[in-house]
């Protein structure tokens, strides 16, 4: 089971719902979707971006939290005050924005697909 970001599925009757990768909804209107539809190769290559650009916030997250425990631990705490501030404020003016700004343009070349709805849940199986 892949755990990637959630497939939103449009019924033609006009509700919205998010499902996750191999799941399958049966809409109020009797229709049932299936995500497996999505070839799974697809649907990874989507999850590895949104995991390569999930990295980024942790990996910086890491990398303050290292500077941090050194500065505490050479005596040096004080210098948190300036470098926690300096941290956040790079973070949410300069990194996060370009940050966003690439990951949209990555996810846009994705493709978008259409499924089939069917209403008896083995018929859709290869
Ligand atoms: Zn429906």
């Amino acid at each position: 089971m892949l755990h990637g970001p959630p497939i939103s599925v449009s019924c033609q009757c006009g509700t919205r719902r998010d499902l996750k990768y191999g799941e399958a909804w049966e809409c109020g209107c009797g229709r049932r979707w299936d995500t497996t539809q999505i070839p799974r190769e697809q649907y990874a290559r989507i999850r590895g971006i949104q995991l390569r650009f999930r990295a980024l916030p942790i990996g910086l997250g890491l990398a303050v939290a290292c500077a941090a425990a050194f500065f505490v631990a050479t005596g040096n705490a004080f210098s948190l005050f300036i470098l926690m501030p300096c941290a956040l404020i790079g973070w949410m003016t300069l990194i996060r924005p370009a940050h966003r700004r690439r990951y949209r343009a990555a996810i846009a070349d994705l493709p978008e697909w259409t499924l089939r709805a069917d209403r008896s849940p083995r018929d859709g199986c290869p």
